[in-house]
């Protein structure tokens, strides 16, 4: 689960980091005294949408010479005539794709004098099984470019998870960055803070770009991103009601209602599993015949008629899918499940694209039966190749 940046900064506000005042809006009239706040002469207007990039984004309404979606103002006016002209306009960015976010809400924040722009992030980094700062002086809008050009410039300090952000720790990351003075003091909070935060509240990223220092010599938080791991969520209620779904893909709403785990892909063949071995593997073995997955829902073990219903739903609704493949292995699983859920799915929202269906284990001759009477125009597969190369076959 993403949350917006003004949000993500009150977390870490909570948390002790330094982030600049600020009042988050939603419609131009509330601009004026959002503006009034905040102390000035600078001021920044912020589209909050769940993607970066907004700095360098366009508006699509708005033209190529319009400013972006992060923009400075000398004052309150010019503050206000940004947040008119940005509201409900869709904004662009190398994140978003072509069809672009709608800025429903803004962050009017105070601005900075800013001296460095550097880049921090914290991830669960696999390769040591630990959670790590990923650290560049080369901050701002351009860290990818970073990434693939100069890597070298990019550094990872892993935290021992016993002993926490020790003060080593804290002088590794200060010195990639080439602290001193005020930052230098700033950074033995900040760090063991970002650390908190982010292992407290189970973060899956928390990315802080940029990460500043002021003229004033002092650090401070300017943007941040943070993505919960939706696995701990439950222990979380209050990043919970942090939740926008407005801003993510309503399929992926409908799956977690249903305690469905659906993941969105590029291809063009929809798959629906049970289990996350048998995903993976059903996905493989398409990719391996020379086609590529849409999505997959993994429907789990023991779901109802209604789940399965549910998720072959779903997966259709994705207009890229040109072909479903269902491919289960009943354990705890029934297939007269499956395949009750299938058919009342199919009932309800027709079947335009080929299906093909492989079952095996817990009531398979029941679940074949069920679909065999169905008289829907169904593929039986007998495996898992079987099944692959036909659903490839059936969509090429
Ligand atoms: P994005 O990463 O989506 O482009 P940022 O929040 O990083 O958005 O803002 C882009 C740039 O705008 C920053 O790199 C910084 O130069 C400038 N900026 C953002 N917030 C402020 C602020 N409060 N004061 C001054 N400059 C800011
Ligand atoms: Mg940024």
């Amino acid at each position: 689960m993403n949350i917006h940046e003004y949000q993500a900064k009150q977390v870490l506000k909570g948390f002790g980091a330094p982030v600049a005042s600020g009042v988050a809006i939603t419609s131009a009239s509330e601009a004026e005294a959002a503006a009034r706040q905040l102390p000035g002469p600078l001021y920044v207007v912020k589209s909050q949408i769940h993607a970066g990039g907004r700095g360098k984004g366009k508006f699509k309404e708005l033209g190529t010479d319009a400013k972006g979606g992060v923009r400075l103002a000398k004052s309150v006016e010019e503050a206000v005539a940004h947040a008119t002209e940005m509201l409900g306009n869709t904004l662009v960015t190398a994140q978003t794709g072509d069809a672009g976010k709608q800025v429903n809400r803004l962050y009017i924040e105070d601005g900075a004098d800013i001296a460095r722009e550097l880049y921090c992030s914290l991830l669960v980094d696999r390769s040591v099984g630990r959670v790590a700062f990923v650290v560049s002086t080369e901050g701002g809008m351009d860290i990818e470019a970073v990434a693939h050009d100069t890597p070298e410039k990019i550094i990872t300090v892993a935290i021992d998870p016993a002993a926490g952000v020790t003060d080593a720790d804290v002088a590794k990351i200060s010195d990639a960055y080439g602290l001193d003075g005020a930052a230098r003091e700033d950074a033995k909070s900040l760090f063991p803070a970002l650390y908190k935060a982010f292992t407290d509240k189970d973060m899956a990223l928390l990315e802080v770009n940029p990460l500043i220092v002021m003229t004033d010599g002092h650090l401070r938080v300017l943007d941040a991103k943070v993505s919960f791991d939706g696995n701990a969520l439950f222990r979380h209620d209050d990043m919970k009601a942090l939740r926008d779904e407005t801003e993510e893909d309503a399929k992926e709403i409908e799956a977690s209602a249903w305690d469905l785990a659906y993941v969105a892909l590029d291809g063009n063949i929809g798959c629906m599993v049970n289990g996350a071995g048998l995903a993976m593997a059903t996905m493989d073995i398409i990719k391996l015949y020379g086609k590529e997955p849409a999505n997959f829902c993994d429907v789990g073990g023991g779901a109802s008629k209604e789940k399965v219903a549910a998720a072959f739903k779903i997966i259709t609704a994705d207009p890229a899918v040109q072909g479903i493949l269902v491919n289960i292995f009943g354990g705890i699983m029934r297939c007269d499940v499956i395949a009750e859920g299938v058919v009342a799915a199919v009932k309800e929202v027709g079947l335009k694209v080929p299906l093909v269906v492989r079952l095996e284990g817990t009531n398979v001759d029941l679940g074949k039966r069920i679909l065999n009477e169905s008289g829907l125009a169904i593929t039986a597969a007998d495996d898992l190749d079987d099944a692959a190369q036909k659903i490839v076959a059936a969509v090429k």
